[in-house]
């Protein structure tokens, strides 16, 4: 038996169907035949379904990982949003809608499903042929249960079927095929409408292979053919016509088929001449009849439709009997395999031509599926990882463009910086030394400014024309008047001496330091620096005389003194000694070191060798011991005198003397008394201004000194804030480069990873969809 059937089956394997199956020779096959070849068709790990469904659950691993990879994109982008330089607006718009569109793709390839579609006359056997390939009796069939909506039997992992009609998504219970029909009944539903009925997959094996199939009412009953094409068919795999074997093809069923192949481009048909048991009854005609379809048949597909080619055609074709098939699967069903003996002769032929059918259509629309259902997608998919692959390529270059300038900005900022640090050292050590000259020449010059006015000052005290009065309370007037007189003085000769020279001299040293300082800033930062730099009053040097303190001690004295009188004489005598002794003294006694606080002169003049106090004693004490032996000594002298010159000498020598005492007298005026006053005072204060003469040279130095160093100093500040800005700016760009680093191996981590998502897009490609694997 079991021989019988090898031959058969090996007969439809390699010489098709396209011959007469050998009936007679079939009609004597044993049951467990048939049942061996139905579990081969079940067994079969490598069923050609197997295809799709292993392609579909590839591109679904892929497309996952797609998505996952334009997210993982999309919050990279974003992450750059703020840095136009990288990413502008629009493309992080275009890369938001890829996830939109793979989203969308993903939900469409979850639905993919393979789809078969039965057409063919009212009761030619539609559902009968459903029936018979889902193995059990799905479907009404029958005189009684005329299909006349669309019927689509679909997988679902639960256990328990349902319906569910058009537009609605309530799950309408049915249990078995009669409450199908009553509840098919109930619907009053137009011929174009669906219905989908779910099928526990652990009841088919070909619904859980991910294959819809569609039952139609009959071509020949319904006139909206047009609206058919447009709802149930144009993404249909898979076209069955199931023909009547017992009469030949209609016009209505080829006319339907032309509509299809003009909106679809070569679709796959297939084409069951059912009912083939029923030529069993006229087993001389079989062969002919037989032949007569498959003519026709062919020549419809070949010559009319044109949508497949004379060879394979023939592998389009099957005589069957839907009846009988289902008739036995449902026995195998319940056990009885070997129960064959009512069926007319035949029977296994048809049984195992209708396995071939199964075969040939698997492989068909596995193929076919794959390729509408996933083909596109696939395009799709390379076309969306490539385009992101070369935005986030252009993300990379833009940010490794942007880190060699950052680099490069980096590198002359840190020149400029050793560059501006190194001149400011070296116009520090040169400032310095400028600074140093400068003061040395103002305190040279104020010094000799300031000895040419005390040589000068008699000039200047003769100039003061204030009344002169001797009463002690005017003459303190006068003389404070007079301190006032010679400061102003003073002060406005050393200004009209030095005071613009060395303000000049002061303010091109100024501008001269100010140009070189801000020639180390930039161009912006000096514009800046200028507007900054405080506006400063122009220089002057305070010269601060006070010669109100440093006289404050000088005593006049304008009293009448003969000049020929014996205490004037003593005094003359005495006081050239003294003067001698006092500059013996003075020279040693000159201090060696200028007093710090030269504008509160102590009010002690100054004590060289024997104080002044000392020396009126000393004169006081000549005059009195002369006076004490005046009158001995007058006698002794004059009688000394008239003993050696005779009286009339003496007499005229009494009288010139008397004369010239008269004289002096008289001309002893307020005027003889300012002048002597006024050259006392001149004396005393050469005198002490002398002594203030280094002092006041450093003071005013002192001042240059301070003036040149401040303005050196804000502008040391000015490039000091300069280097520390650059040093914040070197930092930053260190950090930016650092980022733009990361970005770029961020950009050129998701740039490889579109790469490979490409790869594995066309690995997917070749093992499924190229023409090699076919
Ligand atoms: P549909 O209207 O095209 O769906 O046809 P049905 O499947 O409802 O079948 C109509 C009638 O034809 C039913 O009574 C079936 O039992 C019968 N039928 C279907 N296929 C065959 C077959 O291969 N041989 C015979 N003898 N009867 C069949």
């Amino acid at each position: 038996m079991s021989s019988v059937l090898n031959r058969s089956v090996s007969t439809m394997n390699g010489g098709g169907v396209g011959g007469p199956v050998g009936g007679g020779a079939a009609l004597g096959l044993h049951g467990s035949g048939v049942i061996g070849a139905r579990h081969l068709r079940e067994a079969s790990t490598s069923s050609p379904l197997q295809i799709f469904v292993r392609a579909k659950k590839k591109i679904n691993d892929i497309y996952q990982e797609i998505e996952e990879y334009v997210a993982e994109t999309s919050l990279f982008l974003q992450g750059l949003h703020s840095d136009r330089r990288l990413v502008g607006e629009k493309e992080v718009e275009e890369f938001s809608a890829y996830s939109c569109r793979v989203a969308g793709i993903k939900e469409v390839l979850a639905r993919d499903h393979m789809k078969v579609a039965f057409f063919g006359r009212t009761s030619n056997g539609k559902s009968t042929v459903i029936n018979a390939m889902l193995g059990d009796k799905i479907l009404p069939s029958g005189i009684g249960h005329t299909t006349n909506c669309f019927l689509q039997v679909e997988g679902i992992d639960s256990n328990e079927p349902y319906l569910t009609t058009e537009g609605s998504t309530e799950k309408q219970n049915i249990r078995g095929i009669g409450q199908l029909a009553h509840a098919l009944c109930n619907n009053r539903l137009g011929d174009s409408t669906l219905v989908r009925i779910h099928w526990p997959k652990t009841r088919c094996p070909l619904l859980r292979d991910d294959v819809v199939l569609v039952d139609s009412p009959g071509i020949d009953v319904s006139e909206s053919l047009d609206d058919w094409i447009d709802k149930h068919c144009l993404d249909a795999d898979v076209f069955v016509l199931v023909a009547n074997s017992e009469s030949t093809l209609m016009n209505t069923e080829k006319n339907f088929f032309h509509k299809v192949s003009s909106r679809l481009s070569k679709p796959n048909i297939f084409i069951l001449q059912n009912r083939w048991d029923m030529a069993a009854s006229e087993p001389e005609f079989l062969n002919e009849v037989r032949k007569q379809h498959m003519e026709r048949t062919l020549g419809f597909l070949v010559d009319e439709l044109k949508v497949v080619a004379g060879p394979q055609a023939e592998q389009r074709v099957f005589f069957v009997s839907a009846k009988e098939t289902l008739h036995q699967r449902l026995s195998e069903a319940k056990g009885q395999p070997n129960n064959t003996s009512g069926y007319p002769e035949g029977f296994a032929s048809r049984y195992m031509e209708f396995g071939e059918f199964e075969r040939r259509f698997e492989e068909c629309i596995s193929k076919t599926a794959v390729v509408t259902k996933f083909q596109q997608h696939t395009q799709r998919g390379n076309t969306i990882v490539s385009e992101i692959g070369q935005g986030v390529s252009r993300v990379m270059e833009r940010a490794w463009e942007a880190r060699e300038e950052k680099m490069k900005e980096r590198e002359q900022l840190w020149a400029r910086l050793d560059h501006t640090e190194q001149e400011l050292h070296e116009l520090t050590s040169q400032m310095k030394e400028k600074i140093c000259t400068i003061v040395e020449d103002v305190e040279r010059r104020v010094s000799n400014a300031l000895n040419e006015e005390i040589r000068r000052l008699s000039v200047l005290v003769d100039e003061f024309a204030e009344p002169f009065h001797p009463d002690p309370l005017v003459l303190n007037v006068f003389k404070r008047t007079l301190h006032a007189h010679v400061e102003a003085g003073l002060g406005s000769n050393l200004r009209a001496r030095l005071s613009s020279a060395l303000a000049l001299n002061v303010e091109s040293n100024q501008a001269e330091m100010t140009n070189r300082m801000l020639a180390l800033l930039g161009k912006e930062k000096r514009e800046i620096a200028t507007t900054l730099l405080p506006r400063r009053e122009p220089f002057e040097i305070l010269y601060r005389l006070n010669c109100e303190n440093l006289c404050a001690d000088f005593q006049e004295d304008i009293e009448f003194r003969f000049s020929l009188g014996l205490v004037s004489l003593v005094q003359r005598v005495l006081g050239r000694a003294s003067s001698r002794i006092t500059n013996s003294r003075h020279k040693e006694n000159i201090p060696r070191s200028v007093p710090l606080t030269p504008l509160t002169p102590s009010n002690e003049p100054p004590q060289f060798g024997i104080p002044q106090d000392d020396w009126s004693i000393i004169s006081r004490f000549a005059v009195a011991s002369v006076g004490s032996q005046g009158t001995m000594g007058l006698a002794l002298a004059l009688g000394l005198m008239f003993k050696t010159v005779g009286w009339r000498l003496i007499v005229l020598t009494g009288g010139v003397y008397g004369c010239l005492y008269a004289y002096e007298r008289l001309t002893w005026t307020n005027k003889a008394r300012e002048r002597v006053f006024k050259k006392q005072y001149v004396d005393h204060a050469t005198r002490k201004l002398r002594l203030i003469v280094d002092l006041t040279s450093h003071n005013c130095s002192h001042q240059v000194q301070q003036e040149l160093s401040g303005t050196f100093a804000r502008l040391c500040r000015l490039v000091d804030e300069s280097t520390s800005e650059m040093q914040r700016d070197v930092r930053n760009l260190e950090r930016e480069v650092q980022q733009m680093e990361d970005v770029s191996a961020g950009a050129k981590k998701l740039r490889n990873k579109a790469q490979y998502l490409g790869s594995e897009l066309t690995t997917f490609y070749q093992t499924y969809l190229s023409q090699d694997h076919d």
